[in-house]
């Protein structure tokens, strides 16, 4: 008889733990506390809008690289375009200097050099570093928990011709690397781009290097559409899913984890239990803190949270896919926007009129992110509905006002308007914090935590997947976590790992 997996979430981490256990015949149920796929990787309707709540850029896009095969065995890609932009962001300062961040890297550096021909040293730097990492392949094949000797040699040879630049993009912060440019406005540019400038350069130069290479595009359709595609696939498999059922416990005998028990009381039971939910919930709360890993309550304790997000966005009766050539606009504020805690001194807005499916013909979905870290303040605001709601209120008119001046008609046309902020990603995933790009493994730290444990000390037939078990996160860990323990689950049962790819 096949072999039962209780997976808890179905986030794009629970989903492709089922599929995956599917593929290697294994009976697979998922039980999600929401009534929907995706987890963080989603998106929601306001009227005749579709809100994007994920995807900016999706390592895999293309055929040409590595990581599609794994989106394919998802079904998660056949039949989607997938949509590139010419510029990842345009950054304009209050002198009216404009940085166009050109996705493809000789552009880029062109435009740099304009703006500052006194830093070409950097410029050639980073731009070179960008083109040198277009030639890095994600590996896709066993996990490192299985790598022998015979794995680890070829490796180390395959990464010889970059170990000095990974070990000089690891050793400095996209903060401390920006702190050598000479010009003002981009010193204060190159942190803004990943919202944390605590991140190494490493983060920096892979973005970039996916992007020249057109293989960090937009799933057209959006996350909510990509996630569902890998749950059509999970059921065309045979497996089973169950919304609205949030797990509580984990059961355990002697030792293994046995099942799970849901809110309601229903003992769910099977031969392992994967959980693909908050990192901070599972062995704290579904364990009883009874299984402890120390690296996991040393990261908790030491490492840095990536923040979460304030996301104002506007269903708007404009056609604007004529103003934006690339995916965000951004500019310097004359008079600072308080979100929370802080003064904003610029705006992000992207237009998402580049996929024409989430807005009706002649109509926009705009959107605004704030990247905060003061969730105590959301925390103990949400305690107060009428403060909360009053908060959300003056933060979108703000934000409208300030997209006013820049596209004038752009208050009267809102026929929507949406704001989520870091109380809605707790709400709806249960994520800490409501982050979702979990830990900045920032330089100092990086050697440390490569490999995050994804068992428990003490507990048999359990694993952990997910962003959590793979910083610093995105919607790719969440496959590859997750077809990594279905490998060590079929190197316990003895059996050969099989993946398929569907043909549509
Ligand atoms: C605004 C934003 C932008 C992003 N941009 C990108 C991007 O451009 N590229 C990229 O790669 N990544 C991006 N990400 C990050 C990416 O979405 C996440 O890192 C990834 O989706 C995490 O997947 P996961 O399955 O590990 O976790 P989650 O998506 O958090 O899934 C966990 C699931 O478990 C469920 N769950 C939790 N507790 C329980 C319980 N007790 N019982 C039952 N179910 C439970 C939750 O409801 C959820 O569905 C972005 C995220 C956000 C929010």
């Amino acid at each position: 008889m096949a072999k039962k997996v209780v997976i808890i979430g179905a986030g794009i981490a629970g989903l492709s733990a089922g599929c995956f256990a599917r593929m290697n015949d294994y009976e697979a149920e998922i039980y999600e506390s929401h009534n929907l796929p995706g987890g963080l990787c989603t998106a929601w309707k306001r009227k005749q809008y579709t809100i994007d709540g994920c995807i900016h850029w999706l390592t895999g896009s293309s055929p040409d690289y590595s990581f599609y095969k794994v989106w394919q065995e998802l079904g998660a890609v056949q039949g989607r375009r997938m949509l590139n932009h010419e510029a990842f962001t345009r950054l304009t300062n209050k002198d009216g200097r404009t940085f166009t961040v050109y996705c493809d890297a000789d552009k880029l550096e062109k435009q740099m050099l304009y703006l500052s021909p006194e830093d070409a040293e950097s410029i050639k730097l980073l731009c070179r570093l960008i083109r040198r990492f277009t030639k890095f392949q994600i590996p896709v094949g066993k996990p490192f928990e299985r790598y022998t000797i015979f794995d680890i040699i070829p490796l180390i040879i395959k990464m010889l011709p970059f170990s000095k630049d990974m070990n000089f993009c690891n050793s400095i912060t996209i903060g401390e690397f920006a702190s050598r440019f000479k010009d003002p406005f981009l010193r204060e540019s190159l942190p803004m781009l990943l919202w944390e400038k605590d991140y190494p350069l490493l983060s920096l130069v892979v973005t970039f290097a996916l992007l020249h290479m057109k293989d960090g595009g937009f799933p057209e359709g959006g996350s909510l559409e990509f996630a569902r595609a890998i749950e059509k696939r999970f059921i065309n498999l045979g497996g089973k899913i169950f919304y609205k059922q949030k797990v509580e416990k984990i059961l355990i005998e002697n030792g293994c984890a046995v099942g799970i028990r849901l809110s309601d009381g229903c003992e769910v039971r099977g031969d392992y239990v994967i959980s693909a939910a908050d990192l901070k919930t599972t062995p704290y709360e579904m364990l009883d803190g009874k299984f402890i890993d120390p690296m996991h309550e040393e990261m908790f304790r030491t490492v840095k949270l990536a923040p979460s997000s304030v996301q104002v966005s506007f269903g708007v009766n404009l056609d604007l896919s004529n103003q934006l050539d690339c995916l965000s606009d951004s500019w310097e504020l004359s008079h600072p926007i308080q979100i929370g805690n802080r003064k904003f001194n610029w705006i992000f807005i992207k237009n998402y009129c580049f996929d024409k499916t989430l807005a009706p013909p002649g109509k926009s979905v705009v959107e605004s992110t704030f990247v905060v870290d003061d969730f105590q303040y959301w925390e103990n605001l949400v305690k107060d509905k009428v403060a909360y709601s009053g908060e959300k209120e003056r933060i979108a008119a703000s934000v409208a006002e300030e997209i006013e001046r820049k596209y004038p008609g752009f208050k009267n046309a809102i026929e929507v308007t949406d704001i989520v902020t870091p109380m809605t990603y707790v709400r709806y995933t249960g994520n800490w914090k409501g982050t979702y790009m979990t830990w900045v493994i920032s330089p100092d730290i990086v050697k440390k935590y490569r490999m995050v444990k994804k068992t428990v000390p003490g507990l048999d037939n359990f694993w952990l997947s997910g962003m959590w078990v793979q910083p610093p996160g995105g919607v790719p860990t969440g496959a590859m976590t997750s077809r990594d323990i279905i490998q060590l689950m079929c190197k316990k049962d003895k059996k050969r790992f099989r993946t398929e790819t569907p043909q549509n």
